[in-house]
């Protein structure tokens, strides 16, 4: 069965604000010192739709001075109730410019609308989550085991200025994750959204300007991977909170070691979903096909490697080719669209460079396999929901993250076996699996070397719940508790009376 188009595939975009873009420091747009732009593109029609000012070196200079004057300003005199007052009202303004926010997403990254305005909706709740935590920041009362004389308590403090590195995929979610906790724990932040994905972080800071938060507190600096290094290295920065790739994390690690940063690291995956034989596979299926292919794959947990029990291998893997060849492929702006283009063309070189590779490494493709070029498709970074079969633990499709809709499915015959091919990965972000059998399920979950564990389920995200992996999967975490934490330093006192 051929992929379901709608026809024409490219509607006209919609009314979305073309003007350049400037930089936000200290509450004002402003270009970059030396002028400097660059283009944002539409991965769905291959065209430019504006420009933005490309921050240097100088720009992070003043953005770093002025979260630093915020963190000791106007910022530092609002107490809890305040801030969650703030972080409410932003909320609220989230959800009022849900539109105009999923829509910069979808034409500056090809995230179909459905799932945007369903992201942007996530995010405020995550504000709102957030909020309530401002008010929950507490130390403790010790007592002091050798000196009784002692009163001996912890308090907790904002870190400091927070340099927030985000990823291209999921543009504006990844910005909340990390914005929102920052500020509840009383932060400023410094943001450099990817450089694919720039439009909504600057929407999202003014809407913040909005809803009461003083300037300086947050502001943006986009650009590429120059700007990311001159806030990392900057001495006046406290902490970097980052999600994206293994390579550039390192880098952060190195340039952020003069300064000793506290540092969260989100990174990649190559994460396992496994269907036992005694899986309901009407639900193990089709969520298969959407842990790999909703947004075209290129999300950090996606299920990009599918283990199935021998027994029912071939009815799964023809099941979720079948679940993947039935997606509505089109204009990320349709509202009927299921499933959208590649990012960028860097992204969409790198996933055809994949499936050069699989089939060099003899892998049998099952569904997919080469760029749309369909008509309306052809200018656009399409590749289809795409399964290899046949593969062997040793290939390059079956260790590396491909980041594109792209699944390799392996059988097995026991549980050792699954949990020996599953956890044999560098990575360790999330995993998956499907059975009916609660000792299975629960001897599984120990089992797996993952940061994440779905069980009947997949990709289930929740602001009070951690996320974040293990191995290269980096560390610290983001969303619950543990990523509010991680925005706070701990003071212990001793008082003499
Ligand atoms: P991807 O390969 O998926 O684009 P990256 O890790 O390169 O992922 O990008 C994630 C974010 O890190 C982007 O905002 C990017 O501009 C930024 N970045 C890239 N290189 C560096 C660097 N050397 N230092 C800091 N940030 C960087």
């Amino acid at each position: 069965m051929p992929a379901q188009t709608d026809s024409p595939q490219v509607v006209s975009r919609p009314q979305i604000d073309t003007r350049p873009r400037a930089l936000l420091i200290a509450g004002e747009p402003v270009p970059a010192a030396d002028g400097a732009t660059f283009d944002t593109v539409d991965p769905a029609v291959g065209t430019v739709i504006t420009q933005v000012a490309k921050a240097g070196p100088e720009d992070v200079d003043r953005a770093v001075d002025a979260a630093r004057a915020a963190l000791a300003g106007p910022w530092a005199g609002f107490n809890p109730d305040q801030r969650q007052r703030v972080l409410l009202r932003l909320a609220e303004l989230v959800v009022e410019h849900g539109e105009e926010l999923a829509l910069l997403d979808v034409i500056d990254v090809g995230r179909t609308v459905a799932a945007a305005r369903y992201l942007i909706a996530d995010a405020a709740e995550l504000l709102r989550w957030y909020a309530a935590k401002a008010r929950t920041v507490r130390g403790q009362t010790i007592e002091n085991s050798r000196r009784g004389e002692l009163l001996t308590f912890t308090v907790r403090e904002p870190v400091g200025v927070v340099g927030a590195i985000t990823p291209w995929n999921a543009p504006l979610t990844m910005a909340i994750w990390k914005i929102g906790p920052a500020l509840a724990a009383g932060c400023t932040v410094v943001h450099k959204p990817a450089e694919q994905s720039p439009l909504s972080a600057l929407r999202f800071a003014e809407l913040a300007l909005e809803a009461g938060l003083p300037p300086g507190v947050l502001n943006v600096v986009q650009g590429d991977g120059g700007t990311g290094a001159a806030l990392t290295e900057h001495p006046g920065v406290d902490k970097i909170s980052f999600t994206g790739s293994v390579a550039t994390a390192r880098h952060i690690v190195r340039a952020s070691a003069g300064s000793m940063k506290r540092l969260t690291m989100e990174l990649g995956g190559k994460s396992p979903n496994i269907v036992f034989a005694d899986a309901d596979l009407a639900l193990a299926v089709p969520a298969a096909g959407a842990a790999i292919f909703t947004g075209s794959g290129q999300i950090c947990a996606a299920g990009s490697r599918l283990y199935v029990h021998r027994s029912v291998y071939d009815e799964v893997v023809a099941g979720v080719a079948e679940y993947g060849r039935g997606l509505r492929i089109g204009d990320p702006a349709l509202a009927t669209t299921q499933f959208g283009p590649l990012a960028s063309r860097e992204q969409l070189d790198r996933v055809l460079g994949y499936l050069d590779v699989g089939r060099a490494e003899g892998a049998e493709v099952v569904s997919g396999g080469a760029r749309l070029t369909e008509d309306g498709l052809g200018e656009g970074f399409y590749v289809p929901p795409t399964v290899f079969a046949g593969v062997d633990p040793a290939m390059r499709i079956v260790r590396e993250e491909i980041f594109g809709p792209v699944v390799v499915a392996t059988p097995f015959e026991t549980e050792d076996e699954v949990v020996a091919l599953a956890n044999a990965t560098d990575y360790g972000l999330a995993a998956g699996l499907w059975t009916r059998d609660l000792g299975t399920a629960m001897r599984m979950t120990r089992r797996l070397k993952a940061g994440n564990v779905w069980v009947n389920t997949w990709g289930v995200t929740d602001p009070a719940v951690p996320m974040g992996g293990f191995k290269l999967s980096g560390y610290g975490k983001d969303l619950g508790d543990e990523q509010l934490d991680a925005y706070l330093e701990t003071k212990a006192v001793a008082l003499k009376g």
